[in-house]
């Protein structure tokens, strides 16, 4: 038995342009054990997000393997790998994705309707307190801050219980503070066992995460260890307080247990 959740050998996708073939993604060979934290960074173009839509088996490669916590996903057929995705894996993305006009619960709730569990309201319950937003499930996405909105969404990206968790720029559209908080959120649930891995722009946001891997050209540049990760929790201690004095950071370390 292998922990290993992600595992790429050559993997590579090109897109064709009319007559132009853009090499988006060369060759990568990559390995991600359960209970890592990376981050995955480089210039824009590089190949990040066909990297993450790959791996969040979202897209095919062209050529080359994806093995997902032991299963070979680079050739399966579309009803297996959405299959595969809402088991094993939850989205963030930079602009939250959540349903407008739905409140938070209902919104935390689709997968499991897509995944034809029972007793939705109460896991989705749950998995909004993990976040910190249990006083908040009734709110629609405009009546809650942006933080607030990444939360809904990190909450529906672990009701299901997923081995790994993907974000793509996930603190992109939010504040120095705010982003601190999602951190930590993102933190606890790998100090619980999640595998996560992000995309980030920031230098800053990409410290708080065990492993920094560089793209550059489609490759990877440099994959490093980070020796010492930020400490969401502690560097939001250090920060002038919120100003919603409401809008409480989520709860310490609560017990994972969807
Ligand atoms: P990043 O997320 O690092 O900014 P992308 O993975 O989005 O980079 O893109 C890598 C390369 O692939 C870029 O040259 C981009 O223009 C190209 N590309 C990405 N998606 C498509 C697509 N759907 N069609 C054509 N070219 C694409
Ligand atoms: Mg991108």
């Amino acid at each position: 038995m292998s922990d290993t959740i992600i595992e790429t050998h050559d993997l590579s996708k090109d897109f064709v342009m009319g007559d132009m073939v853009v090499h988006a993604l060369r060759q990568v060979n990559l390995r991600i054990e359960a209970g890592e934290f990376v981050a995955i960074m480089g210039p824009s173009g590089s190949g990040k997000s066909t990297f993450m839509n790959l791996i969040g088996c979202l897209d095919r490669p062209t050529a080359g393997e994806y093995v997902l916590s032991g299963r070979p996903v680079a050739r399966m057929g579309d009803n297996d790998l959405a299959q595969v995705r809402n088991q094993y894996i939850g989205f963030v993305f930079q602009n939250f994705n959540l349903l407008p006009r739905t409140p938070a619960i209902k919104n935390v709730e689709l997968p499991l309707v897509y995944a034809g569990k029972r007793n939705r309201h109460a896991i989705a319950e749950q998995a909004l307190e993990i976040v910190g937003l249990g006083q908040r499930k009734h709110h629609k996405p405009n009546e809650l801050s942006g933080g607030q909105q990444q939360r809904v969404a990190i909450a529906r990206a672990i009701v299901n219980n997923p081995a790994l968790i993907l974000g793509d720029e996930p603190t992109g559209n939010l504040d120095s503070r705010t982003s601190e908080e999602i951190m930590a959120v993102f933190q606890d649930l790998n100090a619980q066992g999640k595998t996560v891995v992000l995309v980030t722009h920031e230098e800053e946001i990409a410290q708080h995460c065990k492993r920094i891997i560089r793209f550059k050209d489609g490759r990877v540049q440099r994959d490093e260890l980070v020796s010492k990760p930020y400490d969401a929790r502690k560097r939001l201690a250090e920060m002038p307080s919120s100003e919603d004095e409401e809008d409480q950071a989520p709860a310490p370390a609560p017990t994972f247990q969807l």
